[in-house]
């Protein structure tokens, strides 16, 4: 125990990027020009149209 420690701050490609529905830090969806974390997408993504994403 205590071999391994996880990383603080994940980074996906160059900097940070925040959810910008709700701020989380958390695998950050940057398709179609908008910036949302996975939930809010889903939820972002049935008022855009889009029904069956995933
Ligand atoms: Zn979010």
């Amino acid at each position: 125990m205590g071999k391994f420690k996880p990383p603080k701050v994940r980074r996906y490609g160059s900097g940070v990027r925040v959810c910008q529905r709700c701020g989380s830090r958390d695998a950050v969806i940057q398709k179609y020009g908008i910036y949302l974390c996975r939930q809010c997408f889903r939820e972002v993504a049935q008022e855009l149209g889009f029904r069956k994403y995933m």
